[in-house]
């Protein structure tokens, strides 16, 4: 298959490579000359232009910053692929960007779909990412070779844009989930808990959840969590509060009452503005402790 992937940077540049391995013939654009040369050190044909990129691709991917992004390249795409031409876009988005993304590529007679994926820049590289799609059933059905190139979970959520609802959705639990596992620890910490000991409870009873057993948040319970790497990422701060900013504008235009959502939100904003937005979202345990201990 020959495919164009459009955006090859901490996501889209192993996304890319990893189709080139699976077999494809990749066309690579980006806006950046060194991502672009990295990019074809992994095999992808590295194009000069977006037109370059796409001409003779059965399936188009982009991979960008957010819904402004994706909206800009789509027109000039569906202004240049012929009808036909698979549309796929992978970024995390707003929904109405993602709807209008959508309504552009059936307006040019090209079956298209959301896909966007959790499972950061390692499930990038590994290839192991998970894609929540949204789109027709039958152009779900005919993308999984190239889904099953770059992840190892591809679940059909439903029609145009229902992937995006499914991604913030999940992202608004997670960051939810952290702030909840963060509070614990520093108040089992202030009542002379020890990490392991409510870890211990905690990943066996009713407080479980992946911001515990597989990312938890103090150093020691999960070798493996960003807590023992000094909150380098991981999942940046500044992609967090992009994710809940993403649910809150979905909840308000769609009626949906998210108090929790909304706290979350303003606390990662506060955890961003404190020059976090690099860090690990998990190192919001670090300004909870701090603003309990100026309470004592
Ligand atoms: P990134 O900023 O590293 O990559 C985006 C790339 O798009 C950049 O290289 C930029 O030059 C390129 N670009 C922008 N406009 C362009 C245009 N008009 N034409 C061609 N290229 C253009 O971002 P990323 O971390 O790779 O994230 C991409 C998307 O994936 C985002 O929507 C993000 O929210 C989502 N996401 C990221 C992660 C993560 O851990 N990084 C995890 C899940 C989802």
């Amino acid at each position: 298959m020959t495919i164009g992937f459009i955006g090859l940077g901490h996501m889209g540049g192993p996304m890319a490579a990893n189709l080139v391995k699976a077999g494809h013939a990749v066309r690579g654009f980006d806006l950046s000359q060194p991502l672009l040369d990295e990019a074809r050190d992994k095999g992808v044909i590295a194009c000069a232009s977006l037109t370059d990129a796409v001409a003779g691709a059965d399936t188009v991917i982009t991979m960008l910053p957010a819904g402004k992004h994706v909206l800009s390249v789509w027109q000039e795409l569906v202004a240049t692929v012929p009808p036909g031409t698979l549309l796929i876009d992978c970024s995390t988005i707003d929904i109405d960007s993602a709807r209008k993304a959508h309504g552009l590529a059936a307006a040019h007679h090209c079956p298209s779909l959301d896909g966007p994926v959790s499972g950061g820049t390692g499930g990038a590289a590994a290839g192991t990412l998970t894609f929540m799609v949204g789109g027709e059933e039958d152009v779900f059905a005919k993308s999984q070779p190239v889904f099953a190139a770059m992840g190892k979970k591809i679940i059909h959520c439903g029609g145009p844009a229902a992937g995006q609802a499914a991604k913030i959705c999940n992202n608004m639990i997670l960051g939810i989930s952290m702030i909840a596992v963060g509070e614990a620890f520093v108040l089992g910490e202030k009542l002379g808990l020890s990490h392991q000991a409510l870890f211990d409870v905690a990943s066996v009873s009713s407080g479980q959840c992946w911001s515990l057993t597989t990312y938890c948040p103090v150093p020691g319970p999960v070798p493996a969590s960003p807590a023992n790497h000094d909150y380098k990422p991981g999942f940046a701060g500044a992609l967090m509060l992009k994710d809940l900013k993403l649910s809150q504008e979905a909840a308000q235009s769609a009626g949906a009452v998210t108090p929790l959502g909304a706290k979350a939100a303003e606390l990662y904003a506060l955890f961003n503005e404190l020059g976090n937005d690099g860090k690990d979202f998990s190192g919001i345990i670090d300004m909870l402790r701090q603003q309990s201990a100026s309470t004592v």
